[in-house]
């Protein structure tokens, strides 16, 4: 049902190779992923691969950065990030878990990103999204992002697990939000536990809605179901924050 629903569910961070998506999911901490892809392309134009970004005057840095939030402590850790990955990994991003959790800043959670999207390993991305939904749909009862993982993961088949990190980041940005839920216009409501959490009315449910759902959003919509890219809908005068 929710890859029906949202069939044009892909990461919304936009890379062209592991360093970029590596850099992006540092920066997208504590911020939208829409404002990271706004600051990444001047970002990698001047720092296009670890080489150049270890080298990176730490002042010039956080100026591109600033506009992502705790710019500081962000460009610390692409220095030291990007010097681990010149001194350890000759200037490449390493493809394995455990090679990818050692650099500075990485945790599972954008180790898993990276390779799942970067370098076609099936994974679980367990972000505040994934993880709240996995308890609303009964998949896990834990809070801890490596617990709700290994649940899950015994749930699905492998294969499936990127795409399913996907579609569920997505319903959790735009229908089955932390506070209010639209469960009254929810495509998963008959096979919810948690149906009822959120609004039930479908007018009212309807008014939740965000992104390409909200109301007055038909045509982005229906581009996106098209196949087009954010470049394509940006480049169409559509905006795509929420
Ligand atoms: S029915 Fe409500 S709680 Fe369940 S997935 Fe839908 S919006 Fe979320």
């Amino acid at each position: 049902m929710l890859a029906e629903t949202y069939p044009y569910a892909v990461a919304e961070l936009d890379f062209r190779n592991p360093f970029e998506l590596l850099v992006a999911t540092v920066l997208s901490a504590q911020t939208t992923d829409v404002r990271v892809n706004l600051t990444t392309p001047a970002l990698f134009a001047r720092y296009p691969d670890a080489r150049s970004l270890a080298e990176a005057a730490e002042d010039e840095l956080q100026e591109m950065i600033r506009p992502t939030g705790f710019f500081r402590a962000k460009s610390r850790s692409l220095l030291a990030l990007a010097t681990r990955i010149v001194d350890d990994f000759d200037g490449e991003v390493p493809g394995r878990l455990e090679d990818l959790v050692t650099l500075p800043g990485v945790g599972r959670k954008t180790a898993n990103v990276v390779l799942a999207n970067a370098f076609g390993v099936p994974g679980i991305s367990v972000d505040t999204h994934f993880g709240r939904l996995s308890r609303r749909f009964g998949w896990t009862t834990e809070e801890d992002p490596v617990k709700v993982e290994f649940d899950v993961a015994a749930l699905f088949e492998r294969r499936d697990w990127t795409m399913l990190s996907h579609r569920v980041i997505f319903h959790g940005r735009r229908i089955c939000h932390a506070k209010k839920p639209a469960c009254g216009v929810c495509p998963v409501a008959s096979l919810c536990p948690s149906y009822g959490e959120g609004e039930v009315d479908p007018d009212k449910a309807r008014k939740l809605l965000k992104y390409e759902l909200a109301p007055g959003r038909e045509e982005l919509h229906r581009r996106m179901v098209e196949g087009a890219s954010r470049a394509e809908l940006l480049a169409a005068g559509h905006t795509l924050s929420a």
